[in-house]
């Protein structure tokens, strides 16, 4: 599949020459053409594109402003910034809100934009596993606790903006030191990785779901109440508890975790006080005999 490249200009001529240049690339680039700022901003966020080149001047309209909309959108293709000039400003600018390369307009030839071209694909290549690194559990492929963290303040301030309700569940491990004890830490490691698959497959794509600690796991159910909380959180212990875990040496395991859930109340509730109220709510699980889910709202009766 050719890779495609978009080119926001707003001069006939520079589409023509860079389509050109681009056609001896080997592999060739296939160019796709936008000439305005609204109609670029928009096929570059849907997200087609490996690479987008951009001119400084839209009409009246500025690259930069493009890029940094862009990017503070969530977009990740890489850019390069298409000058009339060279200049350091303009570079400072132009990396500064988010450009990978910038290359004047005069001086550019077939190689040094196939060159341009393929440094930004790769350095966007390895941007992107940097990101994943950041913000994801190796293991088990989850989120870690620090994105958790991060989006859960995040979907805090939406849902006390709007007034939707916003609840939590967290899980975790019964008795998994055993298990390392028992059956090594490889096996705990395989544990791990199969209830992390089995929770995550019982939730919905708009929750998020993420390794919270060691052997403990945390769950953002968005629009959900206290109600709808408690029902992921039993379905969820189910789920665990329903079949062994296979380990790869072929023996069966049967595991089980406990789960407390909490849900965000009032104007004043902040998401490290629901993360407490569900530690409390799991406490009382563990408590009561593992292998169950307790609401925040047994915590008062208790
Ligand atoms: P409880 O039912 O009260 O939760 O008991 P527990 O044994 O699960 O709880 P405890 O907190 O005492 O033990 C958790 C264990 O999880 C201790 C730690 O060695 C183990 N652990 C933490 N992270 C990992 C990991 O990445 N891999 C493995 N194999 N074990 C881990
Ligand atoms: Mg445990
Ligand atoms: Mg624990």
């Amino acid at each position: 599949m050719p890779r495609k490249i978009l080119l926001i200009d707003d001069d006939r001529l520079q589409y023509r020459l860079t389509q050109a240049l681009l056609s001896q690339s080997r592999p060739p680039f296939e160019l796709d053409w936008a000439d305005n700022y609204d109609d670029g901003l928009k096929r570059l966020m849907d997200g087609q594109y490996a690479a987008c080149l951009l001119d400084y001047q839209l009409g009246t309209r500025d690259g930069l402003e493009l890029i940094r909309e862009a990017v503070g959108a969530g977009c990740r293709t890489p850019i390069i910034f298409l000058t009339a000039e060279s200049g350091e400003s303009v570079d400072t600018q132009a990396m500064n809100a988010g450009a990978l390369d910038y290359l004047v307009k005069g001086e550019i030839n077939a190689r040094a934009l196939d060159r341009s071209l393929r440094y930004a694909l790769k350095l966007a290549d390895t941007l992107e596993a940097l990101r994943r690194l950041a913000t994801h559990d190796e293991l088990t492929g989850l989120l870690n606790r620090r994105e958790f963290e991060r989006i859960l303040t995040e979907e805090e301030d939406r849902a006390r903006r709007f007034g939707r309700p916003l609840a939590m569940v967290l899980l975790d491990v019964d008795f998994f030191k055993n298990v390392n004890d028992t059956r090594g830490h490889a096996a705990g490691d395989e544990v791990l990785h199969e209830v992390a698959q089995r929770i995550a497959r019982g939730l919905r794509s708009v929750d998020r779901v993420a390794r919270y600690g060691g052997e403990e796991f945390a769950v953002m159910v968005a629009e959900a109440n206290a109600a709808m909380a408690h029902e992921v959180a039993q379905r969820l212990v189910e789920a665990v508890r329903k079949e062994p875990v296979k380990l790869s040496d072929g023996t069966e395991l049967p595991v089980t975790i406990s789960a407390g859930s909490a849900e965000m109340r009032g104007a004043s509730m902040r998401a490290s006080l629901l993360v407490q109220i569900a530690d409390k709510a799991l406490y009382l699980a563990k408590a009561a005999g593992r292998n169950r889910a307790m609401p925040a709202t047994a915590i008062t009766a208790a």
